[in-house]
């Protein structure tokens, strides 16, 4: 008797404990958690503005927003959450959704490859040391190839159809912020020797001017912290948009979006990052950073300031500090 009791006993215990952490989790003012967190970081001051794209140095270093977007939709922010800034790199985790909607995955290993590189964004090198030379989807080199994969009858449809997929994440229209556009576009020599290495290798796929030229207007997109926690929640509650109730990319493939953006999302240190924090995410040189809770939450940052890695310093502090306070590490 006691022999048995025993064990049941620790059974109704760990049960008990489970409702008591999940009903914690559940509990959360998210109001309150965002709102604490932007306060808690307000005056941080490490890192600083990118300058190799002359107008992000000139972008307030100030700035500074949290947003978080529940899978069902609920959204909540603290700081400049209206504040447009430039999406940059966050664009390539969700241009590959596009990718795949139209060509499968299969067609992004063949093409492009999945495997984190572990060196910096606009590697030369990594381009000459692996055979797939674009590498993954995420980097420039790959994310320039990516948009010369897709397909679409000329440039202007193309841009239509980056545009809209970029749009339908957001649940809202867009713009290209004209002043970053034109200032990367007069000082993006290093992406167009990227695209033109991969050519040589013949790993891209359409015009080379062209698709830089896509690309950069890609990047220059302008989206505030509240789009880019919806545009995460999209990937959260599998491919459909929890605010529009619109389905954006196909559920199969956004297991597999979050796998490269667990390897590759905030490039060098994106080991880092996942040993902290234990969540897939993407940065952008514009300051922002999207990070996913599959089943819950996307969770978005923004200050322009950025480390070595050109990953916002505020935006990770301020998603490792919800991460934790929520409990969401994907590992645990
Ligand atoms: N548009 C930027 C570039 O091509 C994007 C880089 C980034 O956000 N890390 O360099």
């Amino acid at each position: 008797m006691k022999k048995l009791f025993l064990p049941m006993a620790k059974n109704v215990l760990l049960l008990a404990f489970f409702i008591i952490a999940t009903a914690q989790a559940e509990d959360i003012d998210l109001q309150k958690l965002v709102n604490d967190v932007h306060q808690q970081f307000a005056e941080h001051k490490e890192g600083k503005n990118p300058d190799y794209i002359p107008a992000l140095a000139a972008v307030n270093p100030d700035l500074f927003a949290v947003s978080i977007v529940t899978a069902d939709g609920k959204v909540y922010s603290s700081g400049d959450s209206q504040h447009l800034f430039s999406i940059q790199s966050i664009s390539k985790a969700f241009n590959l959704a596009a990718l795949m909607q139209q060509q499968g995955d299969e067609a992004v290993i063949k093409n492009i490859g999945v495997n984190a590189t572990g060196l910096p964004f606009s590697s030369v090198m990594a381009i000459e040391l692996n055979e797939e030379r674009s590498v993954n989807p995420l980097v420039n080199a790959g994310a320039m190839a990516t948009v010369s994969l897709i397909k679409a009858k000329n440039s202007k449809q193309k841009w239509q159809l980056i545009a809209s997929n970029l749009e339908a994440f957001a649940g809202r229209d867009l713009s290209v912020i004209n002043g970053i556009y034109a200032s990367e576009t007069a000082t993006n020599v290093k992406n167009q020797a990227i695209a033109r290495l991969l050519h040589n290798y013949g790993r891209f796929y359409d015009d080379i001017d062209e698709s830089v030229d896509l690309y950069t207007r890609m990047c220059s997109v302008g989206i505030n912290t509240q789009d880019l926690a919806v545009m995460g929640a999209t990937y959260a509650n599998g491919g459909v948009n929890p605010v529009s109730g619109k389905k954006v990319v196909d559920k199969k493939y956004v297991p597999k979006i979050l796998a490269v953006m667990t390897t590759a999302g905030l490039y060098d240190d994106s080991g880092l990052w996942l040993y902290k924090v234990g969540l897939p995410a993407k940065s952008g040189v514009g300051g922002g950073i999207v990070a996913v809770v599959p089943g819950k939450y996307g969770i978005a940052a923004f200050s322009p300031p950025v480390d070595a890695a050109g990953n916002s310093v505020r935006a990770q502090l301020a998603i490792a500090a919800i991460a934790e306070k929520l409990n969401v590490n994907i590992f645990k």
